[in-house]
């Protein structure tokens, strides 16, 4: 009877898209070339990077090349632009779950086509939040949004989270890495597998991804990916 309401404002969109005609131009898909690691568009960390003549461009970007992250690749659905930015703000802060929902209806089909890559004993990993964290807020972004993108059936949760961190917003890398460093626990009876892929809302440094990502490959996952529905790429 109503149009679906946009993830990012009050206007509306239709039933199979995430924000409204004034929204959507700002929420631009990656398109490549992204570092084959951790999905930044390569101009963003390559600028200066002198490749040899006729060498091959490099297939990750100079960040990951220098301190490899644990994790093995990232997808993202969307760029972490002001619309997404908003929509988020809209949804950790103000518990505006219509507004995730509506994410989700607009991811939906860019997730399905991503779990058509994988094998299908590949687990889906939310990134877990902290029980005391949980309770502060109500409800938890990464398992509703696995419920909405209708992915629930792949998820396992394989991960937990040992201690509440704080914001990771407007801190530094340095900070992020510190603050999460060994949070994240895979149990020890967690049957390894060849790949697992984390799932997260937002990857903006990758500082979480990375800590998530170390957490199984010490459990015995010899390949992890990240994907999210959107990756801040400056
Ligand atoms: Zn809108
Ligand atoms: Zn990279």
């Amino acid at each position: 009877m109503f149009p679906p309401a946009c993830a990012g404002c009050d206007g509306s969109s239709t039933p199979t898209t995430a924000f409204c005609d004034v929204c959507r131009p700002v929420a631009p898909r990656l398109t490549p070339p992204y570092c084959a690691r951790c999905a930044v568009p390569m101009t963003t960390f390559d600028a200066d990077d002198d490749a040899a003549d006729g060498a091959d461009a490099p297939s990750e970007c100079s960040r990951c090349r220098k301190e490899s992250p644990s994790f093995d690749a990232v997808v993202a659905c969307w760029e972490y632009d002001e619309a997404v930015a908003d929509a988020m703000r809209r949804i950790k802060y103000g518990g505006d779950l219509p507004a995730l929902r509506a994410l989700c209806r607009g991811a939906r089909p860019w997730f399905r086509r991503q779990l058509q890559r994988l094998a299908d004993d590949t687990p889906l990993v939310p990134v877990p939040t902290h029980p005391v964290q949980l309770r502060r807020r109500g409800f938890h972004v990464p398992n509703l949004a696995l419920r909405w993108l209708g992915i629930a059936d792949r998820t396992r949760h394989l991960l937990r989270k040992v201690r509440p961190t704080p914001q990771q917003a407007g801190l530094s890398l340095a900070e992020r890495k510190k603050n999460v460093r060994d949070v994240f626990h895979a149990p020890n009876d967690t049957p390894p597998g060849a790949h697992a892929v984390i799932f997260d809302d937002v990857m903006t440094t990758g500082a979480t991804a990375d800590a998530a990502a170390a957490a199984l490959k010490n459990a015995g996952f010899e390949r992890v990916s990240i994907v999210v529905l959107a990756r801040a790429v400056s």
